[in-house]
């Protein structure tokens, strides 16, 4: 084996099972299977390195500078990598160039510009399970449910937050995350990684989830004797053991630089409006479900925000809505007073627009990986702010008093800052030339001295042009015999006898002379302390400003909540959105709602607004029948979804609404997205339903959207029935249920809070016209035809569904005319028949129970009729 493949051998056995890149010259290659696994996954060309030998290395490689773009493909087909770069100058090894890894990346631990999307943080997340067994029995002598410790970090902002949550929110609070890689521990058997989920699963060894192993980590990481100030207490094991792995595998990945992790906060303390994934997919909160993109989101059509930073805790906010009324009063306040004074949120919105994303700048000082340019961005920022801070000063609403206070001006550091940077800043500080002149007088004359060598230099080759008459003589410069006299062939015999030749080639011969060489050390010598001096100044920069980080960190933080302050405040302002009302109580009144994203994405007008009340007298369930496509989906969520925006402290999209705020808010719509996960689409509905059924209060706010379409009519309705009566009877929340079965619409006479409503349609010769408006009462009537028609089905398939259907209602009503049972299943005082008939009509069972004479019977004879009704079924 050569020395170089050794080399990589053993680089690649520190790196685990991430792919390596290993730097030769201007190229990146890779070798052996990592070689073909990249060449099929970025389409490089298989080569191989000794290609003569039996067995020759597999390779592929690429151009340095192309470095990003391959590992950003890599990562978002689910690989890492590990960079190993060669760490001395070619030119001054000895032997072989020594190689190091500089840095593993994988989708969690980016924090390139060029890989990440600013409006969106990129998270670390790790998931711990507690052993059963140690989990205890509550009080009852029931076990207990099941834990789990979850952390998250971000490692181009320095958040890092952990909690311990049951077992069976996992999924949930991932999704509230949205994390790009997600650690777990590899011996835990109990814990299989759902493959479709959109972020990456990292094994790691269980050691990094020890317990006290990471409480001294983390307490290392923050500088403290515990964790108790950030808010952990004796139950939150599970949750320092995550974000120990968390932080082990950062530490790991990053070689250091994980100064700005100043803190950790302990998640519980602060309760939240509850989603879990599959309400947060089906209300396409921060991505849509069709691509999973953020645009066409509700977060992608309402951000109006300026910087990154805003966006990302617009991200945050409408992921997490609140459940303190005072919090979210708090947040309204602000938008209100920015709604209502348009030259205050006009002129911070164009100051913020000036400004730069502090946070992940930060993390970029923290980590080291910082060039003048960040500082020069850094100083911009801090240039706008004391006009942000004036703008805000005696405001009304609290928290934008509190983003005043906490615009700290640093006025130290901004001048420093400011007096230091030349206006133009590379990014690379070896690039040099960015400190301004006048700041530091030692840089100031090596810079003159240098440029006053080179003058001396232009100046003695035009002495010399004229002293020897070689007209075209000049002076050079190369790294090997530094500056010389250049004289071609043609003028030899005018050469002087003091120049001390150096070299001869083709077409002329080069000459030093003393003088030359005396400046040239000066020159040199110049540039070089300079240079030095320079990156000197530059470290001291750095320095001074990574000594504010603290400060700083608290300023990204008031410029991000400013922003997202006046974003919500320039959509509410843009589409008319009003601020709501908030109650305590389980009740809910929207005049003239409309659905935040088709208001927006429709043309102005063509969105028909819809009221909706929820309140004990009037219903809190509404069941909506109405043909498909006439637009009860759209009602059911821009209901849940102008809920779930008012408490996020946003304006929401009606002329009026009264929001009693929710604990949680479900939504059981579609079931489209689920079949890929390989379970049939109504296991996926019941799975759902069964959850919301199980966990729903009395405060929350429940959407349902067709449920039992994925069985048989009869199976579904009684479902849908049975469903409806638990929420009225057990649960008492509000609820929109969209449904088409008719039947259901009976339900009104019997519960006293269910309410019927329909959606108008317009018929006109035999067409049928979508008016989009909720009305109450129940429709009478299903148009699936009639769509079927205008998605284009032959127009003959149509008509013979026509006589079909006719057909079917004909036979149905000679089933309903036909009743058999007695008792509660008969016609009710109305004449309407209950469910359990649809059922049980025809079995011949009925027959034999109406036969019996239950006097005459035995208990013997009683149960020997069960067993064999029992058979019989
Ligand atoms: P359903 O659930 O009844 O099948 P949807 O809610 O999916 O119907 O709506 C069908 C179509 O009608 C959607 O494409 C939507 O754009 C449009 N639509 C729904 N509600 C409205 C409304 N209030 N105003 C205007 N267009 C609407």
């Amino acid at each position: 084996m050569t020395p170089m493949m050794k080399q990589y051998h053993e680089a690649k056995a520190a790196c685990g099972d991430a792919l390596l890149f290993f730097r030769m010259g201007d190229f990146y290659e890779l070798f052996l299977d990592d070689a073909k696994t990249a060449a099929q996954l970025l389409g490089l060309t298989l080569t191989s390195r000794d290609r003569d030998s039996d067995n020759p290395t597999a390779m592929a490689g690429f151009p340095h500078h192309q470095l990003d773009s391959y590992l950003n493909k890599l990562i978002r087909a689910g690989y890492r990598a590990a960079v190993c770069e060669q760490v001395e100058d070619p030119k001054q090894a000895k032997g072989l160039v020594r190689r190091e890894i500089t840095r593993v990346v994988s989708a969690g631990t980016l924090t390139d510009d060029g890989l990440l999307d600013p409006r969106e943080a990129n998270f670390l997340a790790a998931v711990y399970l507690v052993p059963v067994k140690s989990s205890g029995k509550k009080s009852g002598g029931e076990p207990a449910e099941p834990q789990a410790g979850i952390a998250w970090a971000e490692l181009s902002s320095g958040r890092f937050e952990s909690g311990v949550f049951p077992v069976s929110r996992i999924e949930d609070e991932l999704a509230r995350i949205g994390p790009a890689e997600v650690l777990y521990r590899e011996d835990d058997a109990r814990f299989s990684p759902d493959t479709t989920a959109p972020w990456s699963w990292t094994s790691r060894p269980a050691w990094s989830f020890a317990e006290d192993a990471s409480r001294d980590a983390l307490c290392k990481q923050f500088e403290v004797h515990n964790l108790e100030g950030f808010g952990f207490g004796d139950a939150d094991g599970p949750a320092i053991r995550a974000a120990g792995a968390v932080l082990a595998y950062l530490q790991e990945t990053q070689q250091g630089g994980l100064d700005h992790f100043r803190q950790i906060c302990a998640h519980h303390r602060s309760p939240v409006l509850q989603i879990d994934a599959s309400t947060r997919r089906s209300l396409e909160v921060t991505r849509t479900m069709r691509t999973g993109s953020r645009d066409g989101s509700l977060l992608g059509v309402i951000d109006r925000t300026c910087t990154p930073m805003g966006a990302r805790l617009l991200a945050d906010w409408m992921a997490a809505p609140l459940v303190d009324r005072n919090a979210i009063e708090a947040r309204l306040d602000a938008v209100s007073e920015l709604v209502n004074d348009s030259r205050l949120r006009g002129d911070v919105r164009t100051t913020l627009k000036r400004t730069f994303d502090l946070t992940r700048l930060l993390a970029r000082i923290a980590t080291g990986r910082t060039g003048p340019r960040d500082l020069q961005q850094v100083s911009r920022t801090l240039e706008n702010l004391p006009e942000l801070k004036a703008k805000l000063t005696d405001r009304k609403a609290e928290r934008l008093g509190f983003v005043e206070a906490h615009l700290h001006l640093c006025p130290e550091l901004r001048s420093q800052l400011e007096n230091a940077l030349a206006d133009e800043c590379p990014l690379n500080a070896a690039d040099g030339n960015f400190i301004r002149e006048g700041f530091d007088e030692e840089l100031d004359s090596l810079r003159k001295l240098a440029a006053g060598g080179k003058e001396w230099i232009a100046a003695y080759q035009q002495k010399q042009m004229e002293t020897t008459g070689i007209t075209n003589l000049k002076v050079g410069y190369n790294r090997v015999f530094g500056y010389f006299l250049e004289v071609t062939n043609a003028n030899k015999d005018k050469i002087p006898t003091e120049y001390i030749r150096k070299q001869t080639l083709k077409n002329c011969e080069r000459f030093i002379t003393p003088e030359l060489k005396e400046y040239e050390e000066k020159v040199l010598a110049a540039d070089d302390k300079a240079a030095s001096r320079e990156q000197l100044l530059f470290q001291n920069l750095r320095h001074e400003t990574h000594r504010h980080l603290n400060i700083l960190q608290e300023v990204a933080v008031a410029m991000a909540e400013l922003d997202v302050l006046a974003a919500l405040a320039e959509i509410a302002t843009q589409r008319k959105w009003v601020r709501p009302e908030l109650t305590e109580d389980s009740v809910l009144r929207i005049d003239a709602g409309r659905h935040p994203v088709l208001d927006v994405t429709l043309p102005q007008g063509e969105f028909v607004p819809n009221d909706c009340v929820h309140s004990p007298e009037s219903g809190m369930i509404l069941l909506i029948t109405g043909p498909n496509m006439a637009g009860k989906s759209t009602y059911i969520r821009q209901v849940a979804l102008i809920t779930l925006m008012a408490q996020a402290g946003s304006f929401v999209p009606a002329d009026y609404a009264l929001v009693g705020i929710a604990d949680r808010i479900f939504a059981r719509v579609g079931a489209s997205d689920e079949l890929s996960r390989g379970q049939s689409t109504f296991m996926v509905e019941m799975v759902e339903t069964a959850r919301i059924l199980n966990t729903a209060t009395s405060r929350s706010l429940v959407i349902l959207d067709e449920i039992g379409r994925g069985t048989s009519t009869y199976d579904g309705l009684s479902l849908a029935w049975a469903i409806t009566e638990h929420l009225h009877e057990q649960v008492g929340c509000r609820t929109l249920f969209a449904t088409h079965y008719h039947e259901l619409t009976q339900l009104e006479e019997t519960l006293p809070r269910v309410a019927n409503l329909n959606v108008a349609v317009k018929e006109w010769n035999d067409e049928v016209v979508f008016l989009h408006r909720i009305v109450s009462g129940g429709a009478d009537k299903s148009y699936g035809i009639h769509v079927a028609r205008l998605a284009g089905i032959p127009k003959a398939v149509n008509e013979r569904a026509k006589d079909v259907l006719a057909q079917l209602e004909h036979e149905h009503r000679d089933a309903l005319d036909r009743p058999k049972l007695g008792g509660p299943a008969q016609a009710d005082s109305n004449g309407k028949f209950q469910l359990t008939l649809f059922g049980f009509a025809d079995h011949p069972l009925l027959d034999d129970i109406q036969k019996l004479d239950v006097n005459a019977m035995t208990p013997i004879d009683a149960l020997q009729f069960l067993q064999s009704a029992k058979e019989q079924l």
